[in-house]
């Protein structure tokens, strides 16, 4: 079976996802790059219940290689951020508070420093039907210079080097939109400028943020 690893990983982020509530039933989709070859999760699929084998395996231009499934209506989008991104493995579900700021604001400004690691404020893409090169395109723009983007009326997507990070990257989004949802009920937010994001960058940079260490 092509891409083993890739495949099991993508079944255990449809666990995880589903899990933390930001997966219902079959909304949302999953993919993992290997050199030329993607992973990709079935259309119609329950994302919290595939098995490794329920995976299709694609080329870049979107041929299946390997599978006994339709691959997801979101191909064109998972290849387009492949083919402009160096990214390993993307996901994408309708999580409710990304969804929810998708359906009514531009973007999740920087609120929180730890949204820097998704390189800063999330931006929404313009609507399109799912499905479509061009929603992919939106997709790709919004993401620029970003681990992480919502989709106007439609959901959230993240990115990553590994299938692992990408999953941390939605449900970081998940978390900000969420905080951005309460600090908006409560007033006006306020907001990191630029100095003081650059300062956490500087700082995170320096004593390697998010990562474990000895004493
Ligand atoms: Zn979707």
């Amino acid at each position: 079976m092509l891409l083993e690893q890739e495949r099991e990983g993508l079944a255990a982020a449809g666990r995880r996802l589903a899990a933390g509530g930001l997966v219902i039933g079959t909304s949302g989709n999953l993919s993992a790059r290997a050199g030329d070859l993607v992973a990709v999760t079935p259309t119609g699929g329950v994302i919290g219940e595939l098995t490794p084998a329920m995976m299709t395996v694609l080329d870049l231009e979107g041929q299946v290689v390997e599978g006994d499934l339709a691959p997801t209506s979101e191909v064109p989008m998972h290849l387009a951020v492949y083919r402009a991104t160096g990214a390993g493995a993307i996901t994408h579900t309708h999580a409710v508070a990304s969804t929810a700021i998708a359906c009514t604001l531009e973007e999740i400004p920087v609120v929180h420093y730890a949204m820097l690691a998704l390189g800063g404020s999330v931006r929404v893409a313009p609507y399109a039907t799912y499905g479509t090169a061009e929603l992919a395109a939106h997709v790709v723009t919004a993401l620029e210079g970003r681990q992480a983007a919502l989709l106007r009326n439609h959901g959230s997507i993240a990115l990553g080097p590994t299938v692992e990070k990408a999953v941390g990257n939605l449900e970081l989004t998940e978390w900000a939109a969420e905080l951005y949802a309460r600090c908006l009920a409560l007033g006006t937010p306020h907001l990191l400028g630029r100095q003081a994001q650059e300062d956490v960058v500087a700082r995170a940079l320096a004593d390697g943020y998010g990562t474990t260490r000895k004493l």
